[in-house]
């Protein structure tokens, strides 16, 4: 497959050029249209997959795609540890070089302060680990009813750091009509439990 095939626009092809992909990896190839079209994505793969670009990716198109009034977050990535949520904001800038959205990192140990400077200048993604995000939106100033598109990365070790009431309660916070998905490296039975929970109809992605 191509990337070219995927329905990509112009200004994410070029940063991917740039970056030196020749071709989509399968999980590439199997969810970008697929989220592209607004359905929900149950994704089992692990990471080295390329599984960050199969959900960054469409999500910049969607966000490039539909301007937003007032710069609301319009999409909110969740990452078990800071070191994944580092990368996944990496890797956005990267592909998201030839546009014009910008996200805050949303992680323990770095200022809080901070966090929300960038956060009341008005940030169109959020890259977040659960506690984190939660400490911001107790504190206030962090409005979540516009984030209609959610991904839920490496939910198994979501699963073993104990964050799952952490991330029922954001799921919680954020609008019924919404875009979910779900990325796991392995799919037991709590986990599609979960899985079940929070997708709706979701398109299955194993890799
Ligand atoms: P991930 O599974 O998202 O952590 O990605 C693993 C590594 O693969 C990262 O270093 C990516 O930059 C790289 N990568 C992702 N997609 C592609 C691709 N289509 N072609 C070549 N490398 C890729």
């Amino acid at each position: 497959p191509l990337f070219a095939q995927l329905g990509l626009s112009e200004p994410v092809m070029r940063a991917i050029d740039e970056k030196g992909y020749l071709h989509p990896t399968p999980i590439q190839a199997a969810a970008i249209p697929v989220v592209l079209q607004g359905r929900d994505v149950l994704g089992v793969a692990q990471t080295g997959t390329g599984k960050t670009a199969s959900f960054t990716l469409p999500m910049l198109e969607r966000l490039a795609g539909s301007r937003a009034r007032a710069r609301m977050p319009r999409s909110l990535i969740l990452e078990p540890t800071r070191e994944l949520a580092l990368q996944v904001a990496e890797n956005f800038t990267a592909y998201g070089k030839y546009l014009r959205l910008n996200h805050a990192l949303l992680i323990g140990g770095e200022s809080m302060a901070d966090q929300r400077a960038v956060l009341n200048q008005g940030v169109d993604v959020l890259i977040a680990t659960p506690g984190r995000l939660i400490d911001l939106f107790d504190r206030g100033g962090l409005l979540l009813n516009q984030t209609r598109l959610l991904v839920i990365d490496e939910a198994d070790r979501m699963l073993d750091m104990g964050f799952i009431p952490d991330i029922e309660r954001i799921v919680s916070l954020l609008p019924r009509e919404r875009q979910t998905l779900f990325f796991s490296a392995t799919m037991a039975p709590e986990i599609r439990r979960l899985a079940d929970r929070f997708l709706s109809e979701p398109e299955e992605i194993t890799v």
